[in-house]
């Protein structure tokens, strides 16, 4: 047998444990995948709260589970469940949609940044997990700075959010009650030796994924905006969690 290896810590079975079932879409959004080269005090991190009252998973969640309740209410006549949101709450009245934002949402740049990393990382963590668990690579040397600003809280990586100019164009009736993150899947969807770009509940992201020039960037970036100006009207470099359209309101049009 092969002996297992932690994505993360890259720590074998003889160093650490491999138990728990670690989910590479957060189970509270659907996620329905494991990765088994995930170790426990790997996936454990993830999970736990740390300094902030929210842990990096939680950033993630609070960010796409409103995207989810949207997408599948506009589908299904299926009664929405009950949203436990530490930020926002969703409201239906006669069919329309309303976002509450709690107090605990703050709009000032400190808490902003900080929830928008956490938010960074996630988008990593879970796109590093599935990207092992499709297409097993991982391990290499080139993604130790996914790790380092993931796992580590090291460094910072600039992630670009896709803004839409037009609706979203829907894939399966499931996908928002069990979303999936599926490379290439999109002809818009661009990526390069060094950048990444992913489609989840209809939000599209591109980050770089291994050390990069600004030379290596500029073509990145220019071919990828080339290949979205139907659908997209450019690109943002989040800071802010309010960067991303996290309610689509593109939908409302
Ligand atoms: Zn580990």
């Amino acid at each position: 047998m092969i002996e297992k290896k932690c994505i993360w810590c890259l720590k074998s079975e003889h160093e650490t444990d491999f138990f728990s079932k670690a989910h590479t879409i957060p189970k509270s959004l659907g996620g329905q995948n494991f990765n088994p080269n995930v170790c426990d005090v790997c996936n454990a991190y993830f999970g736990n709260r740390h300094e902030y009252n929210y842990s990096i998973e939680e950033a993630l969640k609070e960010a796409f589970n409103i995207t989810r309740i949207r997408l599948r209410n506009r589908k299904s006549k299926r009664k929405v469940g009950r949203f436990k949101s530490k930020f926002f709450e969703v409201k239906e009245r006669k069919g329309k949609y309303r976002l509450t934002v709690k107090p605990s949402f703050r709009f000032n740049s400190e808490f902003q940044t900080t929830l928008c990393r956490a938010f960074k990382r996630g988008l990593y963590k879970m796109f590093f997990e599935e990207l092992n668990r499709q297409k097993k690579v991982g391990f290499e040397k080139k993604y130790d700075l996914i790790r380092q600003f993931a796992r580590y809280d090291m460094g910072n990586l600039p992630v670009f959010y896709f803004e839409r100019s037009v609706g979203i164009i829907v894939g399966t009736d499931t996908e928002y009650i069990t979303p999936v993150l599926i490379f290439n899947r999109m002809t818009y969807l661009h990526s390069t030796a060094g950048f990444e770009e992913i489609e989840f509940l209809g939000h599209v992201f591109g980050f770089p994924i291994t050390d990069y020039t600004p030379n290596t960037f500029k073509s990145y970036m220019e071919q990828s905006i080339r290949l979205k100006k139907e659908f997209f009207k450019g690109a943002i470099l989040i800071n802010r969690m309010t960067d991303v359209d996290i309610v689509l309101s593109v939908m409302n049009g």
